[in-house]
């Protein structure tokens, strides 16, 4: 069963947008943008079954696969956060490819001490991953000469500790992970939240020239935000709002 939707934004940019009846978080391909043998860049490879038993990682697995992609061929897993719905399928990444792991240092503290915990109290089990390296606020140079992505990591805590989003300024794409959606912002009454750090956060993305908006979940309001104006209101909107 596939419960993904795949929405190409750009040559190398594919996202699967989660459209099951449970939890889990949308993910971003780049596809061929590393050098080497395994190009494709994962960001955020979400649930690997949810609260209502749904295959989410079977089913991203099979949503890439139709677009000719293979999870074998990751080179890279990133985690926005390190809340279960967002990296729980880190592990299956890393033992079908061998893929390095990155989030931010920040967030690996939290995960190494309360996140964990967090994991338990959801009824999952936390992937025994380590990250290979940390992910720091500035610019992500990654690709061949001739192929270059430059990401722009963003420290964007309130969420989660150490949350990050990440910023394509060629394509003008901003992946936000929990930060902010459609019509809202993320939740901050779990552990380790803190409303204002939120709140400086999306002052910080809204600062941003963005075409799409790519948050980690969908609302009633939609999912992906595309065009600038609308992601100009839609900033707007949530910053009155929250
Ligand atoms: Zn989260």
């Amino acid at each position: 069963m596939i419960y993904h939707n795949s929405v190409r934004l750009a040559e190398n940019f594919y996202c699967y947008v989660w459209q099951g009846k449970g939890n889990n978080c949308h993910a971003v391909l780049l596809p061929s943008v590393l050098r080497g043998e395994r190009p494709h860049v994962l960001i955020d490879p979400g649930h690997v079954r949810n609260e209502l038993g749904e295959t989410c990682f079977d089913s991203l697995t099979q949503a890439m696969e139709r677009n000719g992609f293979k999870v074998d061929d990751i080179g890279l897993v990133i985690g926005t956060h390190s809340h279960p719905d967002h990296i729980e399928a880190v592990e299956l990444v890393v033992e079908k490819s061998g893929a390095l792991f990155a989030l931010s240092r920040e967030e690996d503290e939290f995960y190494r001490t309360m996140g964990k915990m967090f994991f338990q109290a959801f009824g999952g089990k936390p992937p025994q991953v380590n990250p290979f390296f940390y992910l720091k606020e500035g610019d992500l140079s990654l690709g061949a000469k001739d192929n270059k992505v430059a990401i722009r990591v963003l420290f964007t805590p309130g969420h989660s500790p150490g949350s990050i989003s990440l910023y394509l300024e060629e394509e003008k794409m901003l992946i936000s992970g929990d930060v902010v959606f459609a019509g809202s912002v993320g939740r901050t009454d779990f552990p380790g939240g803190s409303p204002s750090l939120l709140r400086k956060s999306i002052d910080e993305l809204s600062q941003l020239d963005v075409e799409y908006l790519v948050p980690g979940h969908s609302t009633e309001m939609g999912n992906i935000i595309a065009g600038q104006d609308k992601v100009r209101r839609n900033f707007y909107t949530v910053k009155m709002v929250f």
